[in-house]
């Protein structure tokens, strides 16, 4: 979403998102007008925007060598990579799994702040070169300073231990190693995440304060991002740890009433919708689901004509409706229904209608695998008195 791909790398996609070129051209003007403008004073403002251009190229190529890091070593413990995408605070590499044990975490995440030390080491070497040239004023030697300080910020800054940064995992995957429980050193390290979204918070309005405006405001940005991911994405381990390989079979809702398709509307409405406040009636012959009737069918039709309109004309015929089968997993269900903006689903065993998923009925899953967790300290059995 908002993303589009730019091309592959070792078979890896790379996209862009939307919000890189506003990072893109905040940051070109921040160092030429801010930066090279004043370090540099004899550059004419050409020189300076074109060398901002490149620096700021090379420097979001940096974020991506650091991303594919990342990328690479996950494929090569054996984790699906999805995709690399860059956005307004950097890169992202999407792993199709979370890694299966502390040590494999652990060398999928330190390999990024490494490469950002190594091009940061390998570009002050470069700059050091050129001052022994005495060259350190030609736009060359400004763009690898540039690249060494930029690399060296990068390496330090994901080196934070809060999750999702990964300083975080690193931390997740010590905790996760001595105490063998990955939920509970998820929520250590995503602790720490907020704990530290709210340090990055404070030191961007101190630093506003002191008048360095544009850093405060970024800091205060950055700090704000990670206290959303450092929660959301405890939430979402939850999601598919609570979730993750449980079928749809498992939690069918059989309560729902069907009707068969030779009704009127109106009966439809009083003898099924009404007494039991049922907002979708599956129609069902013999166990084959032809369709289902929900509130909004309803009102594409005329309330005078619901006397003489028979269901079967006005149902959604099942060709047209998302569904799902038995063996299918609540993660898949879920977002099928995220996706399709519906609270429930038909879930079907081959042809035949076996009743209903509903977003109630996942949430309340996932809310009792939360109480559990919290309240089973090391993935011991809960004793019978705590659950519920
Ligand atoms: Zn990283």
């Amino acid at each position: 979403m908002g993303a589009f791909r730019i091309g592959t790398i070792a078979g890896i996609e790379i996209r862009v998102h939307w919000s890189w070129f506003a990072i893109f051209l905040l940051l070109t003007w921040w160092l030429s007008e801010g930066f090279f403008q004043e370090v540099y004073g004899d550059w004419s403002a050409t020189q300076a925007w074109v060398v901002s251009v490149v620096a700021v190229l090379l420097f979001f190529s940096s974020v991506l060598l650091h991303e594919l890091s990342h990328s690479l070593v996950a494929r090569r413990l054996g984790l699906p990579v999805r995709n690399i995408t860059l956005f307004i605070f950097g890169g992202v590499s999407s792993l199709g799994s979370e890694p299966t044990s502390a040590r494999q975490e652990f060398q999928v995440a330190i390999v990024g702040p490494l490469t950002s030390f190594a091009l940061g080491i390998a570009c002050a070497a470069l700059a050091a070169i050129a001052y022994a040239f005495g060259e350190e004023d030609s736009p060359p030697a400004a763009v690898v300073e540039y690249l060494a300080f930029i690399n060296l910020s990068v390496g330090v800054f994901n080196l934070l231990p809060g999750f999702p940064l990964d300083g975080g995992r690193v931390l997740r995957a010590t905790l996760w190693a001595r105490s063998g429980n990955m939920l509970n050193a998820t929520r250590w390290a995503s602790n720490a995440g907020t704990v530290i979204s709210f340090g990055l918070i404070a030191a961007g309005v101190l630093s506003t304060l002191l008048g360095n405006f544009i850093n405060g405001v970024w800091f205060i940005v950055i700090g704000w991002f990670l206290r959303n991911a450092s929660e959301s994405s405890y939430q979402q381990l939850l999601f598919r740890r609570t979730l993750g390989g449980r079928k749809v079979g498992e939690i069918v809702n059989r309560h729902f009433r069907s009707a068969p398709p030779d009704i009127s509307l109106e009966q439809l409405v009083r003898e099924y919708m009404l007494p039991l406040g049922q907002r979708c009636v599956p129609i069902v012959v013999a166990d084959d689901l032809l369709g289902l009737v929900s509130m909004s069918d309803l009102r594409h039709i005329a309330q005078e004509e619901w006397g003489t309109t028979t269901v079967f004309r006005a149902m959604t015929p099942r060709e047209r409706l998302h569904t799902v089968s038995s063996q299918d997993e609540l993660t898949t269900a879920l977002e099928t229904m995220a996706a399709h903006d519906v609270h429930q689903l038909p879930v079907l065993d081959g042809r035949s209608f076996l009743g209903f998923v509903t977003r109630a009925d996942v949430l309340r899953l996932i809310q009792v695998g939360r109480e559990l967790s919290t309240a089973a300290p090391a993935e011991q059995p809960v004793s019978p008195r705590r659950s519920d």
